[in-house]
């Protein structure tokens, strides 16, 4: 039995931030990955799927050189096996950095090994029993596998096994039509397959005010993915080489027929194999971890950070979720202010994939539910003049404080993949620093 000032349980976004601050600290902790450091975002998330973005957009410009007056001889084809390579070698130097990382750090112990704990104050890995009065979970989520009927009988990827994919999809048919599914569904069809997104919802990216939601589907649909709306997967079968899957929708029943199959309905989180049974630590009916504003557990001693939290799903916030527990490890050295997180550094959901939709923050939703009329101040739906000068479709809109002169949020939806939502000030501000952090992202919001 090994015992420590911390264990930190995963190396996602906020275990290796937060283990460099614990060993400058002086702490003697120990921190257990059981398969890819820096995990989703370095591995099967944000990184690698930016690259294939990235591949997607090259193929997409290409078949549009005609556009600008560029011409190309011949055909544009899309080698599969080098767009993976490049998206390994993009990644594979993160993964191997956060590993170095912490296997250099003084006072950090690496195990690698599936973490599950024995008891409020114990984990277990790989046989050893380790303990320490701090436990701090960065399990973080995986791709949930929905109980539908037939699934058990056919394959399916998920974005983990995406990463493995160095051919090109015929027909590739993904359900969900949100953040993940949505992104894939474009870099595909820019490779060359035909994609068809089912959708439960009536709107793409339902969280998303319908503006926003309708101007992706119009990008989405130029590009001739098939959408479909309001449609409920009831089951899926073997169709010789093909998959059949079968939607309902409140008026009919209909098949759709594809080669391969991505599952993108959402995220679960990695803690029903963590021994939580074994710790007395309340999770909610999905399996998310229940904390307060310093992401404590209800068991004193042991923190969740990151998407096992169920506190949003965005790489800049998990990472920065570390702060939340400084005052553990503050003193002697004093956090500087920009440790605190600037809300204007943070990019918003989406704004990485290539159509380039940024998140209007507060959204006009959230605004109105917060008791603002309306009309609060939204301003926009004009040309995104980055887009104008790119030589493609793209609209932005901001919605404005109360005040009129403060520009709280923007949003940005653009088919060039060059818009990002530089002005979404605040966002995460909750997650990053509280109220002072508001004020200086709106502050930065003005000059
Ligand atoms: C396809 C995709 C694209 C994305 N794109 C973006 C984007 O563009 N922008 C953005 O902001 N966010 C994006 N995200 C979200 C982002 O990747 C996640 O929010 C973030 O990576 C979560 O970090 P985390 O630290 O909470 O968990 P993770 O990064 O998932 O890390 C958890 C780690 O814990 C390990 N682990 C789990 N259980 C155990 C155990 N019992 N013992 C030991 N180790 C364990 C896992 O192996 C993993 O390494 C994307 C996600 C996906 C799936």
């Amino acid at each position: 039995m090994a015992d420590y000032d911390a264990i930190i349980i995963g190396t996602g976004q906020a275990g290796p931030a937060l283990a460099r601050r614990l060993a400058a600290a002086g702490w003697n902790i120990a921190i257990i990955e059981r398969k890819f450091f820096g995990g989703t975002c370095v591995n099967t998330g944000c990184t690698p799927t930016k690259t294939l973005v990235a591949s997607a957009y090259a193929a997409h410009l290409a078949r549009r050189a005609r556009d600008y007056g560029v011409t190309i001889g011949g055909s544009i084809g899309v080698d599969m096996k080098a767009v993976k390579a490049r998206k390994d070698a993009v990644s594979r130097p993160s993964r191997e950095g956060v590993e170095r990382s912490l296997k250099r750090l003084k006072g950090c112990t690496v195990f690698e090994g599936h973490g599950r704990f024995v008891g409020p104050k114990g984990v277990e890995v790989n046989g050893e029993i380790l303990t320490a009065d701090k436990i701090f979970i960065n399990v973080g989520g995986r791709a949930l596998v929905p109980p539908i009927r037939g699934l058990d009988q056919v394959p399916y990827l998920t974005n983990s096994s995406m990463m493995d994919v160095d051919f090109l999809p015929p027909h590739l048919i993904v359900l969900g039509g949100s953040y993940v599914g949505l992104e894939f569904a474009q870099i595909y069809r820019r490779f060359g397959s035909d994609v068809t997104v089912i959708e439960l919802a009536p709107n793409l990216i339902a969280r998303e005010d319908g503006d926003v939601s309708r101007a992706v589907a119009d990008i989405l649909k130029d590009e001739n993915i098939d959408v479909l709306l309001n449609s409920k997967v009831v089951g899926v079968a073997k169709q010789g080489n093909n998959i059949e899957v079968t939607v309902e929708n409140s008026r009919t029943r209909s098949q759709v027929v594809g080669s391969h199959l991505l599952l993108a309905i959402g995220r679960r989180p990695n803690t029903d194999d963590l021994g939580l049974d074994k710790t007395g630590v309340a999770t909610d009916s999905r399996g998310y971890i229940e904390v307060d504003d310093q992401l404590q557990t209800n068991v004193p001693g042991i923190w969740a950070l990151g998407d096992c939290n169920g506190r949003g799903a965005f790489t800049h916030t998990r990472e920065r979720s570390h702060y939340r527990v400084c005052p553990l490890y503050r003193s002697p050295t004093r956090t500087r202010w920009h440790d605190r997180g600037r809300g204007p550094q943070i990019r918003p959901p989406g704004t990485d994939r290539d159509h380039g939709h940024g998140r209007r923050e507060p959204s006009v939703r959230e605004r109105r539910d917060q008791g603002f009329h309306e009309d609060f101040g939204r301003r926009g739906d004009e040309a995104d003049p980055r887009c104008l000068t790119a030589g493609t479709c793209g609209r932005r809109g901001h919605s404005l404080h109360p005040r009129r002169d403060v520009r709280q949020g923007s949003m940005h939806c653009s088919a060039a993949g060059d818009a990002h939502s530089s002005h979404s000030l605040g966002v995460y501000s909750d997650d990053v620093g509280g109220p002072q952090a508001v004020n200086l992202a709106m502050f930065a919001a003005t000059i």
